[in-house]
């Protein structure tokens, strides 16, 4: 490949994160974590973003994929399953609360929830 960038590992879970497309945030795929490439480069730290700011130009994957989680017990509205899978997203500054999500294994049912 002969990309001006080179490809970089998210410093969570080790997976090749994927090629920046002009942006300057950069989202891993399996862990979902978001990387601000800038600083990804400088000095190896992660922040979170606020994911408001990159929805404009960096919302690729992410509606079509499955999102993995811990199986609670929580009937899904749907199939009527009795385990969801739950995950969280800070979407905003912590004082914003986080966004939950619920996903059904069975039918693929997804909830999501403010709190
Ligand atoms: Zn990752
Ligand atoms: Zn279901």
């Amino acid at each position: 490949m002969s990309n001006t960038f080179d490809q970089d590992f998210c410093p969570a879970c080790g997976t090749i994160l994927p090629l920046p497309d002009g942006s300057s945030m950069i989202q891993c795929l399996l862990c979902k974590k978001i990387l601000d490439i800038s600083v990804f480069h400088g000095t190896q730290s992660t922040i979170h973003v606020d994911f408001q700011n990159i929805e404009d130009g960096r919302r690729t994957s992410e509606n079509n994929e499955a999102i993995e989680g811990t199986l609670i017990q929580r009937k899904c509205p749907r199939c009527g399953h009795d385990e969801m899978s739950f995950t969280t997203r800070q979407l905003r500054s912590a004082d914003e609360g986080q966004t939950v999500f619920f996903l059904c294994p069975k039918c693929s049912f997804q909830e999501l929830e403010n709190s």
